[in-house]
């Protein structure tokens, strides 16, 4: 027992010097770090990351899967990209059906110099168990409807549905110990989220912007924003947002995520989205 309030006093210590180590810097730092705030800044890169993928099929549908929809929405939002952006280079981090550990999505990212990050992915509601003649069976909950945005955050694993369900493409790769870090400890969490938290403010910016027109344009339903410990946006050095497009596991949203024209309707709402953050971040950098 006093081992382990002596190991969380001084996880708790490195955590609060860490905090006032980045907080002595940030004066001259933010100038650069923040994407926002230097004379000139052009917003130029846009990663498009489709969701699962290869041995990795993400939820399923009554016909259809995650891997798919997530891929053909991608590559329409791609190509609406660099039609309706055409100083915007939209980066994919898979073109096909090939498993991509979470890890090098983000490396993706960062390499490329992304301005922005958007992960494409689906919902769905895990299945109920119900008593049917004395035996307990699984059936299937469809009752899950609508867009829902994630950002990262920390939180404790039990809060958090959506990232248990997302994350767990990491237990599909070999060495995932080496690359994830999969604690229930917040004290943990605290000292790698003094990084992470500078984009915080504009992953939830941006998170409202695309959730608004979902709404406001197509009429969609909405879970709303919230913030989750999901892998593949903690390691991305920027704005990062993850959509699910909707609940795969619904009739009615699986129609709709799978039909041309729910899928041109979600892209041209991000797109619509990232227009509007791009004019919000290059006018604050020109004042
Ligand atoms: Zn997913």
């Amino acid at each position: 027992m006093k081992n382990k309030a002596l190991k969380r006093l001084i996880c708790g210590l490195a955590a609060l010097m860490l905090l006032f180590t980045l907080c002595s810097f940030k004066t001259e730092t933010t100038a650069r770090g923040d994407t926002a705030a230097y004379a000139g800044f052009k917003f130029k890169t846009v990663i498009i990351d489709a969701g699962h993928g290869g041995h990795d099929p993400g939820a399923y549908g009554s016909y259809s899967t995650e891997k798919k929809v997530t891929l053909a929405i991608a590559e329409k939002l791609q190509t609406a990209i660099e039609k309706d952006i055409p100083e915007v280079n939209a980066v994919m981090t898979r073109t096909d059906d090939n498993f991509i550990e979470l890890h090098k999505r983000a490396e993706i990212a960062n390499h490329q110099h992304g301005n922005m990050f958007i992960s494409i992915h689906c919902n769905s509601l895990p299945d109920n168990r119900r008593m049917v003649n004395g035996r307990s069976v699984r059936v299937n909950n469809r009752s899950g409807k609508g867009v829902l945005l994630l950002v990262y955050g920390f939180k404790r694993t039990g809060e958090q549905l959506e990232a248990i369900r997302e994350n767990a493409s990491i237990y599909q790769e070999k060495n995932y110990k080496d690359y994830y870090n999969t604690s229930d400890d917040p004290s943990t969490g605290l000292v790698l989220n003094a990084f992470r938290d500078k984009y915080r403010k504009q992953s939830i910016h941006l998170a409202n912007l695309i959730n608004d027109e979902f709404v406001n344009n197509d009429g969609r339903r909405s879970n709303g924003v919230k913030e989750q410990s999901l892998h593949v946006l903690a390691n991305s050095g920027m704005p990062a947002v993850l959509v699910e497009t909707g609940f795969i596991n619904n009739p009615e949203d699986e129609e709709y995520l799978n039909s041309e024209q729910g899928q041109n309707e979600i892209v041209a709402s991000i797109v619509r989205a990232i227009k509007q953050y791009k004019k919000e971040v290059e006018q604050a950098a020109a004042n």
